[in-house]
């Protein structure tokens, strides 16, 4: 093996980043290959057969030698960006003459990020600062920190001047050693075209209810670790395979398609959730029944404390004022009852006492165990509130579903509706409509006017105070009445995946090629589902490394399949060359926890077919459905940036 590039300047600007797939180039150079110093432990088998004869006389018969024995003339690490840990560290310790990283997305907005870069060169720029580095970089950072250096960042706070000096060494770096092209990829033409997907009702309908659900189980919802109580598994079981609640409502506005069920259509999975959605509530109220017991005994066991304590204070407002709504106020307070609950705690004055002292009580003179009691106490009568809140969106829920259930089946059994503000019996069914947000119903006309005041059309009546938009406004007579079209054309997978399809098959001329980019796994599986289903042959980014790499070639090189279903956050094929497609299809807007990995993804994406060697105009299609989550995250990410 030589060295041809030898002779090539060591100052020479990288000519294009569409380097070939290998992530490195190594080229060895032929005169420092003797055999390994003192061998020890499982070296001294001499797994590299470098003692054997044939070794001896031509190097290259070595059996899978460790990269570490080379010096290299040239080393390239291709995606630099994306080595982390044990790879890092061995690819950063391999010798080589020169040493080049590249990134289409390079990090350079501060000196944290620079840092690794110049760890690539052997080059040391500056002490680590805690206040530098996004915040990522920064907690991985304190992550590895020993006990003293945590200690001596907190005593050392730098000063301005020690700052403007560091940029000017960052600054020094990065004119010395870093280059950058740019001008190929604006050389090439593109178009973006946003496909608004207006969701059917029904399947819109059971978007809200996982929006309002998740709601009520609080927005903020990530899988629970290893000790899962009763409500954590509920939160699971309602995010399915999500790790957030974001991630949940991303995917239930790209396809129609319910975990829980093989149904059909919307229409019928309606039903399925109502089943579902009763099993549920019946789960909370077991729970909070048995919650109230809990607090009930340690409320004797406590005894006389002066002050109203939290617990009472839960008790009195859910008997006299009730939880927001009239019929989770009766099960909560049908729940009291049965736990027993008296009004008042024998000896424990029931009194209401101003807002200072409420539920603190007098600390002084209280035992250290009974202190302990009263904080366990607290936390008890949290949990509850948290159980009760989530009873009244399961209430709320449940009943919402039951109205679309009941308005879908309106060609059978047309419902009975009646509207509370106008009290006008026996609505038609063209003027019902019914909140998503609380389940409620009445005559579109006053549904609108409260939704309009943003409260639900029983709010005058005191028997809701949910908050309503006119979002959640869902028109009785559209319900069904979608799914009713595609009955009997077999299983559909929901109007977004449908208008994707449709795309591919009848807008994008037949010759030209298409990459499907979809975040999630599960997602994935779901639109490879649909893409067989419809007769459209695709290939895929899935499975092992060698696996991934044949398809890519095999797409690159004009294969019969004309689509590509990949992974947009799939990094193994980050910087693969897939200009043999022109049009890109986003599902959906990317979830990144981030405006820097948003825009590194993007680029990415964009950067496999909008590159050199592109020869057609670059479509970039966008499907986002309104009103949901997708155009929340669009909107935010695409927002025009400060400067
Ligand atoms: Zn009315
Ligand atoms: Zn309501």
């Amino acid at each position: 093996m030589t060295d041809d590039s030898e002779a090539m300047s060591v100052d020479e600007e990288p000519t294009s980043k569409a380097k070939p797939k290998a992530t490195k180039k190594r080229k060895a150079e032929d005169d420092d290959q003797r055999p390994a110093k003192k061998q020890k432990r499982r070296e001294d088998t001499d797994p590299w057969k470098l003692k054997s004869p044939a070794v001896r006389r031509d190097w290259t018969q070595m059996k899978a030698p460790p990269l570490e024995m080379f010096h290299f003339a040239r080393k390239v690490v291709d995606e630099y960006t994306y080595l982390d840990g044990k790879i890092h560290s061995m690819v950063t310790n391999i010798t080589a003459e020169r040493h080049w990283v590249l990134s289409g997305t390079p990090p350079i907005h501060d000196f944290g990020a620079l840092k690794t870069i110049s760890a690539f060169l052997n080059l040391h720029l500056g002490v680590d600062d805690d206040g530098e580095g996004q915040s990522l970089q920064v907690k991985k950072r304190k992550r590895e920190q020993t006990a003293v250096e945590k200690f001596h960042s907190f005593r050392e706070v730098h000063s301005l001047e020690w700052h403007a000096h560091r940029h000017e060494l960052g600054q020094g770096f990065l004119d010395r050693f870093v280059r950058q092209n740019i001008a190929e990829i604006d050389e090439i033409p593109s178009t973006t075209e946003i496909k608004s997907v207006n969701l059917p009702a029904a399947e819109r309908a059971i978007y809200l209810e996982l929006e309002h659900h998740l709601r009520a189980l609080d927005m903020t919802v990530k899988r629970g670790k290893k000790s899962e109580s009763d409500r954590e598994k509920r939160v699971a079981q309602a995010l399915g395979e999500s790790g957030t609640a974001e991630e949940a409502l991303l995917k239930r506005c790209s396809h129609f398609d319910l975990d829980t069920s093989d149904k059909e259509n919307a229409m019928k999975a309606c039903e399925v959730i109502v089943e579902e959605r009763k099993k549920q509530l019946d789960n909370c109220k077991a729970e909070l029944l048995k919650k109230l017991g809990e607090a009930l005994k340690m409320e004797q066991k406590i005894g006389k404390v002066e002050g109203e304590s939290l617990f009472r204070e839960y008790v009195r407002v859910t008997r006299n004022e009730g939880v927001g709504d009239k019929d989770a106020t009766e099960q909560a307070q049908e729940l009291l009852n049965e736990a027993q609950i008296p009004a008042n705690l024998k000896g424990v004055t029931n009194k209401q006492v101003d807002g200072k002292n409420k539920g603190k009580g007098k600390d002084e003179g209280l035992s250290n165990s009974k202190k302990e009691q009263i904080w366990e106490h607290r936390e008890q009568t949290h949990e509850i509130r948290r159980i009760t809140k989530e009873l009244v969106g399961r209430v709320r829920s449940l009943r919402y579903f039951t109205a679309v259930r009941d308005l879908q089946r309106q060609r059978e059994v047309p419902p009975v509706v009646s509207c509370p503000s106008c009290g006008r019996d026996e609505v038609p069914i063209e003027e019902v409509a019914v909140l998503s947000s609380c389940g409620h119903m009445g005559c579109l006309k006053c549904v609108m006017e409260c939704a309009d005041k943003e409260e639900c059309v029983y709010a005058a009546s005191g028997a809701c105070r949910a908050a309503a938009r006119v979002l959640n406004v869902v028109k009785g007579d559209t319900l069904g009445v979608d799914d009713e079209a595609r009955d009997g054309r077999g299983k559909h997978y929901g109007l977004k995946l449908e208008q994707v399809i449709h795309l591919i098959k009848k807008t994008i001329p037949k010759e030209e090629r298409v990459l499907i980019f979809v975040q999630f796994p599960d997602l994935m599986k779901k639109v490879a589902e649909a893409l067989s289903a419809n007769g459209i042959e695709f290939l895929e980014i899935k499975g092992s490394a060698s696996q991934k790499s044949k398809n890519l070639e095999k797409f690159q090189s004009d294969s019969k399949e004309r689509a590509l279903l990949l992974n947009v956050m799939d990094e193994s094929a980050s910087g693969a060359n897939l200009t043999s497609a022109s049009h890109a299809i986003f599902l959906s807007p990317l979830l990144a926890p981030s405006q820097e990995i948003y825009d590194a993804c993007e680029t990415q994406a964009v950067g496999r077919l909008r590159r050199f060697g592109q020869t057609r105009l670059v479509h970039i299609w966008r499907f986002l459905s309104t009103n949901t989550i997708d155009e929340e995250i669009y909107e935010q990410r695409t927002k025009p940036k400060r400067v």
